[in-house]
């Protein structure tokens, strides 16, 4: 994912004067923040969830819903905010999912969500900043 230039990119130094170690460690290295650790899994409020590496509106609170995984599960990206690739790591095949603005890695998508979209975006919780609506 390095090869691609995102519309907003930052050092290696700058991300991490932006981001805690452990925001470092999910959406620059592609690390997994342990289930059940952030406190939006219980974010119930309507608002909207941005991305923590740009402020770019991610995904809905209407369309998230509880999974039982430990990690916050969303069924349907904001349209163009999120981009997939194929991540073979750990001898897997499964689908990565990263902001589309700035690249920071956000978690996995698993095709066994409910409708409408049958798409379960398990997500890392400190990748995402939540806004309540006003
Ligand atoms: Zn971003």
């Amino acid at each position: 994912m390095d090869a691609k230039t995102y519309p907003v990119t930052r050092t290696d130094a700058e991300w991490r004067a932006l981001l805690t170690p452990e925001q470092y460690q999910v959406m620059r290295n592609h690390g997994t923040e342990r289930p059940g650790s952030c406190a939006l899994l219980y974010e119930k409020r309507a608002g909207t969830f941005t991305c923590a590496g740009c402020d770019q509106p991610l995904f809905e609170s209407k369309l998230k819903f509880e999974s039982g995984t430990g990690w916050p599960s969303f069924n349907d990206p904001v349209e163009g905010s999120v981009e997939n690739t194929v991540d073979r790591s750990y001898g897997m095949v499964r689908t990565e999912c990263h902001c589309a603005r700035c690249g920071s890695h956000l978690g996995h998508v698993f095709p066994d969500g409910p409708p409408p979209t049958g798409l379960r975006y398990c997500i890392n919780g400190v990748a995402l900043n939540f806004e309540p609506a006003t």
